[in-house]
């Protein structure tokens, strides 16, 4: 029987050339659910990201999605089979609209343009700021209407995962509370999210699931506020005990 996870790493080794920088990594990501990904700077959290996408190369270990072995597949394929990753970063397309930037998301569907008027309709609902500015340059965003764009840029390619990487990074409170509210109500409605996020307790308050990083390998896992009550946890990334 084809597994249901979404996402599951086996002994995912990678790294930098001769630096190693992932060590034997197991995640397992069910559909439905919103998974954290946490750690400290420079755990791997963003390599694992690009490992997950294809962009960078897994030098050991296996990844499956529903059962079907990804391991070795490239960014094109990974993206092909759904699951897209939203850069820490943004990368978005500065001299363009933000509706270029969205439409460019549904550039590899084949499900007719009623469906993908259908999606961009969906992400407006849920980013209505985007709306208001969709024939505004990317460039001239504020940071918080870049990830609202980048998210809704990921969402045009009607994903099976959302990868978000540092979701929270840069922006203010505020920001990150709508976009928390916009992923909880994109999760309601069915859609798998893999984040990364710097913020530990936005992140464990959010999620459903949460595996720990540390230097390359995952030191602990477990429900959002399990984690939250894990004394090491506490200690080690919220700075309390
Ligand atoms: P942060 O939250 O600070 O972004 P992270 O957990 O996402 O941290 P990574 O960005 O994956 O961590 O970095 C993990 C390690 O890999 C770090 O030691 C970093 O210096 C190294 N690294 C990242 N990108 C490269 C690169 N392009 N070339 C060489 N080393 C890299």
């Amino acid at each position: 029987m084809a597994s249901s996870l979404i996402l599951e790493t086996k002994g995912l080794c990678a790294g930098y050339g001769e630096i190693q920088v992932l060590w034997g990594v197991d995640i397992a990501v069910r559909r439905g659910e919103i998974t954290a990904l946490i750690g400290s700077n420079g755990a791997g959290k963003s390599t694992l990201m690009r490992v997950l996408s294809g962009l960078l190369p897994m030098s050991a270990g296996e990844c499956f999605s529903e059962g079907r072995d990804l391991t070795g597949g490239s960014a094109a394929e990974i993206l092909g089979h759904g699951i897209v990753h939203v850069p820490e970063g943004r990368r978005l397309f500065g001299a363009m609209s933000v509706e270029e930037n969205l439409l460019m998301g549904a550039y590899l569907r084949r499900d007719g343009r009623a469906a993908v008027a259908r999606d961009l309709d969906q992400v407006y609902a849920t980013f209505p700021r985007l709306l208001e500015r969709r024939r505004q340059a990317a460039a001239t965003l504020s940071g918080g209407e870049q990830q609202m764009c980048a998210i809704g840029r990921g969402l045009m390619s009607a994903p099976l995962l959302l990868m978000i990487d540092e979701l929270s990074l840069g922006l203010s409170p505020l920001l990150v509370e709508q976009l928390v509210a916009a992923l909880r109500a994109l999760n309601a409605k069915g859609m798998s999210i893999l984040l990364v996020e710097q913020d530990v307790t936005t992140a464990l308050d959010l999620c459903h699931h949460a595996f720990v990083m540390d230097m390359g390998r995952i030191v602990r896992e477990g429900s959002g506020s399990e984690l939250l009550a894990d004394p090491i946890v506490r200690d080690a990334y919220l700075g309390v005990l």
